[in-house]
């Protein structure tokens, strides 16, 4: 893609859309950066950049004179802004087609609904175990367009949204996974199909030397039908395949071309990772390909803490676990979560709703709560499922939810906050719900 002189717009003053923009600005584009958000709220997050961008606030219609126009990933293609550019063909890309575009490294690309960053970051460990220079971003982190500008790099280890996908059309990666598929984003991509569809893209133009990484345990995942010409490595709790990760009597084994190797026992890996073996599978099967050590791949795992709001345990007090999991945005990571803790649980459940379907959190509530305390928005929605089990209580504000939740509990419980919903009726971001439940736990 020739640059230097093009006229382009890039949508979004987030992390992407910055660097996308002083990406371009220094292979001479002329580039105009457009936000909905007012000058104001982005004084600080413009302050770095190259002063020959010019910057367009309250608005992110792209200029009249775009050749080219840059979106962001929060900004969904069918925006009514982009109506007129649609109309005179102009083309719309994302940041990780434009990065792939000039992009020379091998890449690893991980999607799915669920343990996406958990995945990606291991993966990163594992290969810096073994001494490869590896470089982790993209949705997770740096974005891919500043990951490409770095020197003597290996292997880039992407972590990708669908909404990144949308996008894409000549991404191609190396390696490529899809973790698991449950409902989630539905507010944008409408159907499961779309959101389906969005994900398998990709795996849609690999051939024959890329990999494709197969969840066993997951039905949604099996059935697929991209990664067609790839090469398949394959992962499983419950499942075995032939070459891949899989647990057995408790031990994780790594098969490759009929060889086995155990890796180590469950029990060896720490809190939460241990809850989430399959995220660590998964994290081996990726990195099978690249002929890692089974040293590597153990003190990456074994030394791994886990990351913030995911699952985290935050303290333990009178006999009561409180653990922020304040990441579970959708029913699926909230329910993987309900039937990873063995203890009876009083669960923070609301936010801002995405199109869920609470129903199919039903049988997890039933089974493994004991009290629930419903908050945010959503709660309007949630009632309706809620036909006397389990016991549940409404709070008006996140304080009061904590506040009712310790209440409930009793020494050998859980206190969960895994709320299935956004977090912006309330926060910032699910990051900012998690740290005011850490300081009113660690004020208790
Ligand atoms: P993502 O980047 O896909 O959002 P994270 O690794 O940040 O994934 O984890 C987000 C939440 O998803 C965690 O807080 C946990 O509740 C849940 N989760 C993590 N791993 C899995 C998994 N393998 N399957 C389902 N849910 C998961």
């Amino acid at each position: 893609m020739h640059l230097s002189g093009k006229n382009i717009s890039v949508v979004g003053m987030g992390k992407s859309g910055l660097a996308t923009a002083n990406f371009l600005i220094n292979r001479g584009a002329q580039v105009l950066l457009t936000d909905a958000r007012s000058e104001q709220d982005l004084t600080e997050s413009t302050a770095g950049l190259n002063p020959a961008i010019e910057l367009q606030f309250n608005d992110c219609s792209p200029g009249k004179n775009a050749e080219l126009i840059v979106l962001s990933p929060g900004v969904p293609v069918d925006a009514p802004f982009l109506k007129e550019a649609h109309q005179r063909g102009i083309e719309i890309i994302g940041e990780l087609e434009l990065a792939y575009q000039f992009n020379k490294t091998p890449i690893i690309a991980i999607t799915g609904s669920n343990g996406k960053s958990t995945v990606t970051t291991l993966v990163g460990n594992i290969l810096l175990a073994e001494g490869r220079t590896a470089y982790v971003g993209g949705n997770l982190g740096t974005p891919f367009i500043e990951l490409i500008e770095k020197e003597s790099v290996e292997i880039i280890v992407l972590e990708i949204s669908s909404f990144q996908m949308e996008t894409a059309s000549t991404f191609k990666p190396h390696i490529a996974a899809i973790l698991n598929i449950t409902p989630d984003h539905l507010d944008r991509h409408k159907t499961l199909e779309n959101y389906r569809a969005m994900k398998e893209r990709i795996a849609t133009n690999q051939n024959e030397s890329d990999y494709f990484i197969v969840n066993l345990d997951d039905p949604e995942t099996v059935k697929l039908t991209c990664g067609k010409q790839a090469q398949k490595l394959f992962f499983g709790t419950q499942h075995e395949g032939p070459d891949g990760a899989f647990l057995r009597d408790n031990q994780i084994i790594l098969k490759l071309k009929g060889q086995e190797k155990i890796i180590c026992k469950q029990e060896d890996v720490p809190f939460p990772l241990r809850l989430q073996i399959e995220n660590a599978l998964a994290a081996i099967a990726i990195t099978a390909p690249l002929d890692i050590s089974v040293r590597a791949i153990k003190e990456a795992l074994c030394n791994f803490k886990g990351l913030e709001h995911r699952m985290e345990w935050v303290r333990t007090v009178r006999g009561i676990d409180f653990i922020n999991d304040s990441k579970a945005t959708n029913i699926g990571a909230a329910c993987k979560s309900l039937i990873s803790i063995e203890r009876p649980i009083v669960l923070l459940l609301g936010g801002r709703d995405k199109e869920n379907d609470f129903s199919a959190m039903l049988p997890f509530l039933k089974q493994k709560v004991r009290h629930l305390v419903i908050f945010g928005e959503a709660r309007e929605k949630i009632k309706p499922f809620l036909n006397g089990s389990p016991a549940y209580e409404e709070a008006n504000n996140f304080e009061d939810a904590v506040a009712i939740a310790v209440n409930h509990a009793e020494a050998g419980d859980t206190v969960l906050l895994s709320p299935a919903c956004a977090s912006q009726d309330m926060f910032k971001n699910f990051e900012e719900r998690g740290l005011k439940f850490k300081t009113l736990v660690n004020n208790l």
